[in-house]
C-alpha cells in the first residue's frame, strides 16, 4: 500500500477546496469500496479527504413534496427511514437487497453512487483493463464475462455498475446535487453515470473537483405498485446478475404511469423511454409487459458467457411488472437488522 496523507474536511466548502487543490486526492465516506481498492493497489490516492463527519446525513422534505437525502446518510438509515419506507418503498427494498447489514451501516448515499465496477479484471493488476489503465485493453471482452454488460457496451469496456440503490433512484427520476469551486449544480440521475464509450476510466459526469452533497427525490414515490427484483447467484450478500426496478401508477386496470430500470446490465442503470411509453395507457396484462420487456432489451448484445442475461432480464422485467401490478412487491424483510 502506498503512503497517503489524511485530512478531515470541516465543511463542504473546505472539502471542495481540498479536492480542487490536489488532483490525486480522494474523498472517503464509509470507505467500504475505496479502502478495498487501495488495498488491492487499484486506487492510489495521494491524500484521503475524510468527509464522513460533514453534516450531510439528514432526510428532509422539499417544498415540491419530495425528499432531499444528505450524501452521507448511511444506506441502513435511509432504508429504514419512515418517510422512505412509507413513500418510496422501492428504494428501501433496493437498498436492503444490497451488501450486508454491516456494510449498509457504513456505506453512504454518495459513496453508493460512486462505487466502482466489480469486474474482476479491474481488481487484478496482472491483467489489462482500460478502466484502470486507459489504453491497455479490455480483458473481459474475450475473457470471463458472465457478470458483464449486455447493453450500452463499447469496444473499450463491458463493465456494469453494480449498485442496487441506483437502479431504484434511476426509476424514481432522482436528481443529484453537487458542489464544486464554481458553486452548486444539479444533475438528472440519468445523466449522472456514463456509458463507457472510449473513456471507460470515467464512471460518472461528476467533475474531479466536485462533491456530491445530496440526492433529491421527486414527490412521486409509486408506493402502491412497485417491485425491486434482484436475481443473483446466492440469495443474499451477492451482486446482481440482473435487477429490475418496476413502478406503476394504475387507474383500475389501466397503466397511468410507468417506470422501468434495469441494474447490472450496463455501465449505468438502464432505462428506455420507449419501453415506458409502451406501458402508459395500456391494460395490465402479460402481452403489455412482454412488449415493454422486448423494447427494453431490443439492443442487448451478449458475449461468450453472459448471453443468458438477455433472456433473464426479459423474464425478470415481465415478472417484476406482474408483481408490481398485483401490489405484491418482492421486498426484502422490513425487519430491522443492524
Ligand atoms: C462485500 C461487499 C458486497 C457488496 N454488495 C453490494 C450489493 O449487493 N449491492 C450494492 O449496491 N452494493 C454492494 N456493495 C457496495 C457498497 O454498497 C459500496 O461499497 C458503498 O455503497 C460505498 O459507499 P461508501 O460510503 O463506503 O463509499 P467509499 O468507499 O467511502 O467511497 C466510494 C467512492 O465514492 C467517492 N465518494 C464517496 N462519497 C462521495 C461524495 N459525497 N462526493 C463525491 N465522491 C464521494 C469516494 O471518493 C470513492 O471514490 C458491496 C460492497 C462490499 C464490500
Ligand atoms: S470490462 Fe471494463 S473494467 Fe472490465 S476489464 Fe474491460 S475495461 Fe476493465
Amino acid at each position: 500500500m502506498n503512503n497517503f496523507a489524511y485530512a478531515r474536511a470541516h465543511d463542504v466548502a473546505d472539502a471542495v477546496r481540498q479536492i480542487a487543490a490536489d488532483p490525486h486526492a480522494k474523498f472517503i465516506a464509509g470507505g467500504t469500496n475505496l479502502i478495498d481498492l487501495m488495498k488491492e493497489d487499484v486506487e492510489r490516492p495521494s491524500r484521503l479527504i475524510d468527509i464522513s463527519r460533514l453534516p450531510l446525513k439528514t432526510v428532509e422534505e422539499t417544498a415540491e413534496g419530495g425528499l432531499r437525502i444528505g450524501a452521507l446518510a448511511p444506506n441502513s438509515d435511509l432504508a429504514y427511514h419512515p418517510l422512505i419506507a412509507q413513500r418510496y418503498p422501492m428504494l428501501a427494498s433496493a437498498i436492503l437487497a444490497g451488501a450486508s447489514a454491516q456494510l449498509r451501516n457504513m456505506a453512504s448515499t454518495g459513496g453508493n453512487l460512486l462505487q466502482r465496477t466489480r469486474c474482476s479484471y479491474f481488481y487484478d493488476l496482472a491483467t489489462p483493463c482500460n478502466k484502470r489503465e486507459p489504453g491497455s485493453g479490455c480483458s473481459a471482452i474475450a475473457g470471463l464475462n458472465r457478470m458483464h454488460a449486455i447493453l450500452g457496451t463499447s469496444e473499450a469496456c463491458i463493465a456494469t455498475h453494480p449498485s442496487d440503490m441506483c437502479v431504484a433512484l434511476a426509476a424514481l427520476d432522482a436528481k443529484v446535487h453537487v458542489a464544486g469551486p464554481a458553486g452548486g449544480r444539479v444533475i438528472a440521475f440519468s445523466d449522472f453515470h456514463r456509458l463507457p464509450e472510449n473513456t471507460p476510466q470515467r464512471d460518472t459526469n461528476l467533475q474531479p473537483n466536485e462533491i456530491v452533497t445530496a440526492v433529491e427525490l421527486p414527490a412521486r414515490g409509486f408506493a402502491a405498485n412497485y417491485t425491486y427484483l434482484k436475481i443473483r447467484d446466492r440469495l443474499s450478500y451477492a451482486f446482481a446478475l440482473v435487477s429490475v426496478a418496476a413502478a406503476l401508477e394504475l387507474e383500475g386496470d389501466t397503466i397511468k404511469e410507468a417506470r422501468l430500470a434495469l441494474g447490472s446490465v450496463a455501465h449505468k442503470p438502464w432505462r428506455d423511454p420507449s419501453a415506458e411509453a409502451a406501458l402508459r395507457g395500456q391494460a395490465v396484462n402479460q402481452a403489455t409487459f412482454t412488449r415493454a420487456a422486448d423494447l427494453l432489451l431490443r439492443d442487448a448484445k451478449g458475449f461468450e458467457h453472459n448471453a443468458f442475461k438477455i433472456d433473464l432480464a426479459r423474464r425478470a422485467t415481465v415478472r417484476a411488472l406482474t408483481q408490481a401490478a398485483a401490489g405484491t412487491p418482492q421486498s426484502q424483510s422490513n425487519k430491522k437488522i443492524r
